[in-house]
């Protein structure tokens, strides 16, 4: 404990272990914020006309009147990459536009613009944990299983690329700190794998509203599912800014192509899990690197809202370098590129920050707080159960309950006027998850 605001939260934090209450009060700071006048959409927002694709029970494919013998065919067609089925979500400006006119109070990464600020920077916080649930989707006749041993390694390759881990295919990219894992509890607090399986014809080929079947609040899971992903390699339904009244919904997904799923996954050229590297980008706030095209004025307020992605007039496919669609070179090392996926392997430091700021304004409820080593007593092990927490985990409503108690102990204890993280809350904003994480960057940072 190397300063005095440590010790008082530590004895803050003392008095909640040693009562043994359970208790969540149930704040939730920010999602006044959240506007929730748009309409729920379940299909992806497609910018180019979309075939209609089916997968055959030959495991052949089916799209815009042609017949593919193998997925893989179709993923190599012109059919497939001239209508944008790499991924979907190409949102158009006005969508943007209407979404943030919406917004009953903006955030600093809302649909239309980024403000890169400093409490979303990872070197300024905790790693934030998300539980994952996978839900494997397969027919009848087989195709679509994925044996666990590939569903595990899809979350060690988010993880190697959201944790740029040294040694990794995702290295060079920026440290998110975000880190993902398989859920251990389930909703109804039952041990799990984080996996489930299910086997429907309809559901294979992306219909019948299966989420409403097989969804974990999407509030506390980030729900994958696995199946012909439309014939897309992957989607999601609506980024969380562009729809933020469907944020928690059943439908709140990530769909990812089952042989794009895991590492050395069956299709060539994207075999190494990057599809879902992708999809979470756009789960977490990110647009393509060639959203807008060329964009113009301002890289903040047009393009891919942030300023370290060089733009792109259009997507990227393949490997070979040295396209310079917009006057510098094309990005196509960045994970929100169309490249093959041993050719993208970085978000930048701003795609990081813009992450970051998304969870913590509008999936607050999804993520934990990683506590470890000799600080274990911060852990808010005490009210798991009440929270349906897993053991171990900090949570927002942990804090909530904290706070309640640290104000009434303690009035000149507020964060947001004094204490080292008051530059980091910026004052007068309010109490909310990035000051407590930056609490607890500094607690653990006093730790022997
Ligand atoms: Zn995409």
């Amino acid at each position: 404990m190397g300063c005095c605001k440590a010790a008082a939260l530590a004895a803050v934090l003392g008095v909640v272990a040693a009562s043994g209450l359970a208790q969540n009060v149930g704040v939730r700071p920010s999602a006044g914020s959240i506007a929730q006048t748009q309409e729920a959409q379940a299909e992806p927002v497609h910018r180019w006309a979309v075939p209609n694709v089916e997968f055959l029970e030959s495991g052949g494919v089916s799209a815009g009147g042609e017949v593919f013998a193998t997925v893989e065919d179709y993923v190599q067609s012109d059919i497939f990459r001239e209508h944008g089925m790499r991924c979907p979500v190409n949102p158009t400006e006005q969508d943007l536009l209407l979404a943030d006119a919406m917004l009953r109070s903006p955030s600093d990464c809302s649909a239309s613009f980024t403000s890169i600020e400093p409490e979303y920077d990872p070197a300024n916080g905790a790693m934030l944990r998300i539980p994952v649930v996978v839900h494997v989707i397969q027919r009848t006749n087989g195709q679509g299983f994925i044996p666990e041993s590939r569903v595990r390694s899809q979350i060690d390759i988010l993880n190697e690329d959201f944790l740029a881990i040294p040694g990794t295919n995702g290295a060079p990219g920026a440290f998110a700190g975000i880190e993902f894992f398989l859920a251990t509890e389930d909703p109804a607090g039952n041990p799990t794998t984080g996996i489930t399986y299910s086997t429907n014809n309809t559901w294979y080929n992306d219909g019948g509203s299966y989420w409403n079947s097989l969804a974990w609040d999407p509030n506390r899971y980030m729900n994958i599912y696995t199946n012909s992903a439309s014939g897309n390699l992957g989607y999601v339904p609506f980024l969380p800014q562009t729809n933020p009244s469907g944020i928690g919904l059943n439908s709140d997904r990530v769909v990812v192509l089952d042989s794009s799923f895991g590492r050395n996954a069956p299709i060539a050229n994207y075999d190494l899990g990057r599809t879902a590297t992708h999809e979470v980008g756009h789960y977490l706030g990110l647009y393509h690197t060639f959203n807008g095209g060329c964009g113009g004025g301002n890289c903040y307020t047009s393009g891919a809202r942030v300023c370290d992605t060089n733009a792109e007039s259009s997507p990227f496919f393949g490997c070979s370098g040295g396209r310079t669609t917009c006057g510098s070179p094309d990005p196509i090392d960045n994970y929100m590129d169309y490249s093959y996926d041993i050719c993208m392997n970085k978000f930048t430091p701003e795609q990081v920050n813009r992450m970051r700021c998304t969870l913590f304004n509008y999936r607050q409820n999804l993520y934990q707080i990683a506590v470890t080593g000799p600080c274990s007593p911060a852990d808010a092990t005490t009210d798991g159960e009440a929270n349906g927490e897993p053991d171990g985990a900090v949570t927002l409503s942990d804090f909530s309950f904290y706070l309640t108690l640290w104000s009434a102990s303690d009035a000149a204890a507020d964060i947001t006027t004094t204490g080292v993280c008051a530059p980091v809350a910026g004052g007068g904003d309010g109490v909310d998850l990035s000051d407590f994480a930056c609490y607890l960057a500094v607690w653990s940072d006093g730790c022997p």
